[in-house]
């Protein structure tokens, strides 16, 4: 996202402190500091005029000690490799803090989708996918939706990858139309994760389990479902935003008739009157009055410019690094507490396993038993992030960190280097 901070050199960072905590040596996580593989790839595209285009895609594995790579692929307009690097490792850690059998990957296509019709949005995915076909598959990496992808694009990869190799190949993506493969629950598995942490880490903080003033950055697929479904749990959802701009109301907006709103207005806030609610744009909303704030859009969004002017107790990152370290130092520095990406939205790649998992056995599961079984698997994975911030006394994000670097490394030792 035209970088100014780095976001890989945030990950090598924290991954620093994290290890510092553990009392590893340098040669202990050499390793995991760099990407096991690099793909950039060109994608040239007949766009509607006729006129050929060539985009540019990227494909990174970050790890494949504790099971195949997965991450989810983005299209967006201001992407690099540095951004897709730290989104891949991102993900290597976030499998590890939940304790499923995979490692971390992260793909991007630099375009802008809303320049794109929806014939040409095709014409992109499926050639990136022909790019990519040698490094993917359900046993190697498995791409999933991330920021403007859905189950249409999946859907896409699916098919691309399913006719060259001559038959259905379900497992080779997740966050498919269920039609597909696709597993009941995965939509909103990211959202509901986001809600679930919330609530467990508001009982910790003794905090009300109910009426807290929350506010959301982001109405996308993570910050749509998270506001429904904490609003649903009885909290007030006081400001919202899309990257047009947001609304606040000191006593809660109403989330369902924002999102019916949204739902008829190609998913945009823009124009929405709100009951009386206050305009403001995306500085205001992450500087507004409340108790949470809930960033789930891009990187990068609190920095050491804006930290003191958060007013939140507690931020809970449904987004993927949404704090700069500075900012982190700063927040910390004031008390905030901060439950990190790695946790707070692993969600999502939790019911893509569940989703895998049905792909490879050729069975489905019940919503009631994916849903159920998304919460053990957070608030178990919850529980002993909190164990490490209480015996080592360190933030939520350095314990994070610190259990899924110990896992890695385990993991490493346990395979020996080859050759
Ligand atoms: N893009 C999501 C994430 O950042 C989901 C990845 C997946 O399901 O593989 O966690």
């Amino acid at each position: 996202m035209a970088n100014t901070y780095n976001p890989y050199e945030n990950m090598l960072r924290v991954l620093e402190s994290a290890a510092r905590q553990l009392g590893l040596k340098p040669s202990d996580y050499e390793a995991i500091k760099y990407p096991e593989r690099e793909l950039k790839v060109a994608i040239p595209v007949r766009m509607d005029s006729g006129e050929i285009k060539v985009f540019e895609g990227y494909r990174v594995q970050h790890s494949s000690s504790r099971g195949p790579c997965k991450g989810g692929i983005r299209y967006h307009q201001q992407v690099d490799i540095d951004e897709v690097k730290a989104l891949a490792a991102w993900m290597t850690f976030k499998c590890a803090v939940v304790n499923i059998p995979y490692g971390g990957a992260k793909g991007a296509v630099k375009v802008d989708p809303s320049h794109l019709s929806n014939a040409e949005l095709e014409r992109v995915t499926r050639r990136f996918t022909a790019a990519i076909l040698p490094i993917i598959g359900p046993e190697k990496d498995i791409p999933a939706p991330d920021v403007n992808t859905n189950a249409e694009v999946m859907g896409w990869i699916m098919d691309t990858y399913s006719m060259i190799h001559g038959y259905a190949v379900p497992g080779v993506v997740t966050g498919k139309p269920l039609e597909i493969g696709g597993s009941l629950g995965r939509p909103e598995a990211t959202g509901r994760g986001v809600s679930i942490i919330t609530q467990e880490i508001l009982k910790r903080l003794n905090m009300p389990e109910k009426g807290v003033r929350i506010a959301i950055q982001g109405m996308g697929n993570v910050g749509g479902v998270s506001a429904k479904l904490l609003h649903e749990m009885g909290h007030k959802i006081v400001a919202v935003s899309d990257a047009r701009g947001g609304l606040y109301h000191p006593e809660g907006l109403d989330i369902p008739a924002a999102l019916k709103y949204m739902a008829a207005h190609g998913g945009s806030l823009e124009g929405y009157a709100g009951g009386g609610a206050a305009n403001i744009s995306n500085a205001e909303l992450l500087a507004c009055d409340c108790d949470a704030l809930i960033p789930c859009a891009l990187e990068n969004q609190i920095t050491e410019a804006n930290a003191n002017a958060v007013q939140a107790k507690l931020i809970v990152e449904g987004a993927n690094g949404p704090t700069t370290v500075e900012a982190d130092g700063i927040l910390t520095g004031k008390g905030v507490t901060i439950v990190p990406d790695i946790l707070a939205n692993a969600g999502g790649v939790v019911v893509s396993y569940f989703e895998w998992v049905q792909n490879i056995q050729e069975l489905t599961w019940e919503e009631d038993q994916i849903n159920e079984t998304l919460r053990k698997v957070l608030i178990n994975s919850f529980s002993q992030v909190l164990n490490i911030v209480n015996e080592s006394k360190v933030s939520f994000r350095v314990a994070a960190y610190m259990l899924a670097i110990s896992k890695l490394v385990k993991a490493k030792k346990s395979r020996g280097v080859f050759p």
